[in-house]
């Protein structure tokens, strides 16, 4: 009877463990090791009660709190942290999230916009960009996934809005955007590219200046309210660079060709996928020198800069948008995506991990040819 008892108490624990590791999807791995570990377990046990009845009373203590002292490895408690509380307008926050799976996890953040997590090294990050024409104000940012909620204030800070006049030609003006195909064309474009989010993250330590340390002229900064000619307005979510035609254009970071090609509002166009949704748009090129689905490194010439498409003069017109959003491309410049903001920095992986950017971004012959190189590169 005792022993009947005993195997059906280690089968309901056997499709216990089962159970609860099929739920977090790690399938065979998990399911593996903890099944093997809880037969070996069975076979010393039953072999050890049978002989003597005697020694019953002894044994039948620690199988009761055998399986109790192995279970509760202590569940780390989820946490999210938040890179900041505060934001200006044409920046970005960071939501990292710790001990949960938030894989399949969206939410609509408070600015309206569908959001997700992209998982890194078992961790799950989130960027919330804000748009230039946001309100500033208190905003509550939360989410829920299965049991866990979310929810942090806020606040969101103003930034100067310049405003500016550009007179275009009526040749120009009737060629882009007085033409319902051309901005039509150009709506697909932008909509088809603008949510990608690659769950990898190709960049490579610090944003760069894509004209190195040419000398350019701001001419229309990130953000600027501007109205054209013929009564058209836009907000301009990009910084507007005046240089030389044919000045050569570079990667502000490494990344993937997501578009290279000609549109009839941008001129030559080209769009770097940086990863987990950042993304870096140049406009207006007189040459471009890369294909789509090109690996690029930071640094390496794309093209050259021009006055194609919706433009006055030569200029670079340099965009990076963050989930979805235009941000401040110079706020980036100089700096890495907030990944790790909030980790002790005497952390040893965290040590580790930090050494690793620096060394790929200094030695500038270290070529990536695979897709595979591209996907161990850490992040700083
Ligand atoms: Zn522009």
């Amino acid at each position: 009877m005792k022993n009947f008892r005993k195997s059906t108490i280690i089968i309901a624990l056997l499709a216990a463990l089962i159970i609860s590791s099929g739920c977090e999807g790690e399938i065979s791995p998990v399911i593996g090791s903890e099944a093997s570990l809880s037969q070996s377990e069975i076979s010393s046990e039953s072999s050890s009660s049978e002989p003597e009845s005697a020694v019953l009373p002894e044994s039948s203590e620690p199988e009761v709190s055998e399986p109790e002292t192995e279970e509760p490895e202590p569940v780390p408690e989820p946490v999210v942290h938040l890179s900041s509380n505060e934001v200006q307008k044409g920046r970005y926050i960071t939501l990292c999230a710790e001990n949960i799976d938030l894989y399949g996890c969206y939410f609509t953040d408070f600015l309206g916009y569908e959001r997700t997590f992209r998982g890194k090294n078992g961790d799950w990050y989130c960027f919330i960009p804000i748009k230039p024409s946001a309100d500033a104000g208190e905003y509550t940012l939360e989410f829920t996934f299965g049991d866990f909620t979310f929810s942090e204030k806020i606040t969101v800070t103003e930034r100067k809005t310049p405003t500016q006049y550009l007179e275009v030609s009526p040749k120009t003006l009737e060629e882009t955007l007085e033409d319902a195909a051309v901005r039509e064309a150009f709506d697909v474009f932008y909509q088809k590219y603008r949510w990608v989010n690659t769950g990898v993250a190709l960049w490579n330590g610090e944003f760069v200046l894509p004209l190195g340390d040419r000398y350019y002229k701001e001419t229309t900064k990130y953000g600027t309210f501007r109205t054209f000619s013929n009564g058209n307005t836009e907000w301009h979510n990009a910084t507007d660079m005046a240089v030389a035609g044919g000045t050569p254009i570079y990667a502000t970071n490494s990344g993937r060709i997501l578009f290279a090609g000609w549109l009839g509002l941008t001129g030559n166009t080209v769009l770097i996928d940086h990863g987990y949704g950042i993304i870096s748009w140049h406009y207006h090129m007189n040459k471009i020198d890369v294909s789509d689905g090109d690996l690029v490194e930071k640094g390496q010439k794309i093209g050259e800069v021009g006055t194609t498409g919706l433009s006055t003069g030569n200029h670079l017109h340099f965009g990076i948008s963050v989930g979805g959003i235009f941000v401040d491309p110079m706020a980036m410049i100089g700096t890495t995506p907030e990944f790790d903001f909030w980790l002790n920095p005497e952390n040893e992986e965290q040590t580790e991990t930090e050494e690793i950017p620096e060394i790929t971004v200094i030695e500038p012959e270290a070529s990536k040819e695979t897709e595979e190189d591209y996907e161990v590169v850490k992040i700083g």
